[in-house]
């Protein structure tokens, strides 16, 4: 019988397992994907906004060459954390049900059952993309997750979205020979774009080399073009071959559920805890890292998220 079982190794199921260990608890991370999944999913040329010593676990010193680390530096330090410290945690394993049992809960995953008195949902939200639901959108040429530019060179490359992934990935695909048109629902770039790139977008925007058309959205994909609609109602067909369409990603509300989370009715669909303990209404199992925010997926972040790990693990102590 375990004390706590983590479903979700990324940074904070990562967290969570050190301070169980540090605290002599019996615990065991279950990871569907590789080490950090999400990061390892992120642009293989990305910079983190946060400075390293802000991404730390437990003051554990990440080192970077520069102020704030690449993927790669982040891929090392939080792989180098789970195996210096040889933490449990099996992955490439789903966890598909938890059912309560008598003060305890029945884990099932997709290689075996685990009993645990506690289980933390740490489960992030870059598993599911919003999708934009129009026709076309499953065409191979549209890609809800972007890695590297080099792909998209001399081809027409529409991306969706103004937020900090659509327009790094604008910039990058731009710089490497991509002829970028930004389609953007809204009317400006996103607020919350870094502000040491925003100016550079706006620059390329202004000075033509990278096309925008704002208060616009699409309507339909094909093969070689897609049609985009303006604010008047209006329909244009732009020619295309390919489309990023990183319109965000959400949690997967439906695994909450099931757990008998709830969640709040809103448009921000908040999972229901104790900001105290990060227990929720059902005892014993916890919230942890950026699963909390629900839709509001820019509130937490590993910098403010990571103290999560502390805070369940002492509440469990408690008990
Ligand atoms: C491009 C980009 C840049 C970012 N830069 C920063 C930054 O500079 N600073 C910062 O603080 N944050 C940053 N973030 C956000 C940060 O990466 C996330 O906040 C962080 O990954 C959250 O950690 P987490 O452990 O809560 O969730 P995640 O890292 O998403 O981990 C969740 C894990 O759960 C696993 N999982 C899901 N469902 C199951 C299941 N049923 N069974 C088993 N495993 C499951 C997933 O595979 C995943 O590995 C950035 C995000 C992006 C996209």
């Amino acid at each position: 019988m375990l004390d706590l079982l983590i479903i979700g190794g990324g940074p904070i199921g990562i967290a969570t397992a050190l301070e169980a260990k540090n605290k002599n608890l019996s615990y065991q991370v279950i990871e569907k994907g590789p080490l950090v999944n999400s990061l390892y999913n992120y642009p293989t040329n990305m910079q983190f906004f946060s400075s390293s010593e802000k991404l730390e676990i437990d003051n554990i010193p990440f080192i970077s060459n520069k102020a704030k680390p690449t993927k790669a530096e982040a891929l090392e330090y939080y792989r180098r954390i789970a195996t210096a410290n040889k933490l449990h945690i099996n992955l490439f394993e789903k966890v598909e049900a938890v059912n309560a049992e008598e003060n305890t809960y029945r884990i099932t995953t997709t290689k075996s059952t685990y009993q645990a008195k506690n289980v933390v949902v740490a489960t992030g939200f870059y598993d599911l993309p919003n999708m934009m639901d129009v026709p076309g959108e499953s065409l191979p040429k549209v890609f809800h997750y972007y890695k590297d530019p080099h792909y998209f060179s001399g081809q027409k490359t529409i991306v969706v979205g103004a937020s900090n992934s659509s327009v790094d990935a604008a910039l990058e695909v731009y710089r490497k020979g991509g002829d970028v048109t930004m389609i953007v629902r809204g009317s400006a770039i996103g607020e919350r774009v870094k502000y040491w790139v925003k100016p550079d977008i706006e620059n390329r925007i202004k000075e033509g080399s990278i096309k925008a058309h704002f208060n616009t959205t699409i309507t339909e994909i094909h093969p070689n073009e897609v049609v985009i609609k303006h604010q008047d109602g209006s329909l244009e067909t732009l020619e295309n071959d390919f489309v990023l369409a990183l319109t965000g990603y959400r949690p997967n509300f439906e695994f909450l559920k099931k757990l008998g989370i709830a969640i709040s009715d809103d448009d921000k669909r908040l999972p229901q805890y104790n900001p105290q303990t990060m227990e929720t209404n059902q005892k014993g199992i916890y919230l942890a890292g950026v699963i909390c925010g629900g839709l509001e997926t820019y509130k937490w972040f590993i910098e403010n998220s990571r103290i999560h790990a502390k805070m369940i693990v002492a509440n469990i102590n408690r008990q």
